[in-house]
């Protein structure tokens, strides 16, 4: 293995790495924006619920007061019947109708007072929870923008990797191309590592002294024993030695 391919190894280990960190970067807005959107759309939920609640209290409150209405026609009916009583029969029958009259506008002026005050509560309600609505869009809003700037800025950054990544690996052995890639589409990231202090610097394992010897002779491709990435001699590493 020459020096070119070492280096070459030493370029893709650094643009592999870089990706990763856009891509790490990427997920990272993504998942922010759909936690702030799941909230947006929980929130406009709990919203819709009391304006429900709100309208079908709204709903009662109008046919008790046309009850109300109805009741209150029947009651003056009743009065201008008791100038033609002529029998205390009569009498009786139209005292009970006017008894049973007023309790019955009794009973829906209660009900009435009652549904006032629940919608009074519900509209407190109704206009906090469009208060968080407008909260939690705003916030939505700023996760989408920073969203869209995490893409924006590392979209054509990617392309420049990728392109990189492609240019490299053409000037690379077939042999070390394939082990690259098959490395890098198992785990789905780094498939160069530096070995450092008879370390894998990806997965932390030991190499043993003799594959850890041949990397730093960088003579052929080692690959870590326990993640399979291939090794080569850390930066640093080299910078002493020379
Ligand atoms: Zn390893």
């Amino acid at each position: 293995m020459s020096e070119i391919i070492l280096e070459l190894l030493g370029e893709l280990q650094a643009l592999s790495d870089k990706m990763d960190k856009m891509g790490a970067r990427r997920r990272e807005a993504e998942t922010e924006l759909k936690r702030v959107e799941e909230k947006l759309q929980e929130a406009q939920g709990e919203l819709a619920a009391k304006q429900e609640e709100h309208h079908a209290v709204d709903m009662e409150r109008r046919k008790k007061e046309l009850l109300l209405k109805n009741e209150k026609e029947r009651q003056q009916r009743i009065k201008g019947r008791v100038g033609e009583v002529k029998t205390s029969r009569e009498y009786q029958a139209v005292l009970a109708e006017t008894n049973s009259s007023k309790q019955a506008i009794t009973g829906i002026e209660e009900g009435l007072l009652k549904d006032m005050e629940a919608l009074e509560s519900l509209a407190d309600s109704v206009k906090k929870l469009e208060e968080k609505v407008s909260r939690v869009e705003a916030d939505a809003g700023e996760a989408r923008g920073r969203f869209d700037a995490v893409i924006g800025e590392t979209g054509s950054a990617m392309e420049e990797c990728t392109a990189a990544e492609k240019s490299i690996l053409a000037q690379l052995p077939p042999d070390v191309v394939s082990k690259y890639k098959l490395i890098r589409s198992r785990l789905g990231g780094v498939a160069v590592a530096q070995a450092r202090a008879e370390s894998c610097t990806a997965c932390f394992m030991r190499i043993p002294p003799q594959r850890f010897n041949e990397v730093m002779r960088g003579k052929s491709v080692v690959q870590c024993p326990n993640c399979y990435r291939i090794l080569i001699p850390a930066r640093d590493v080299i910078t002493e030695e020379n």
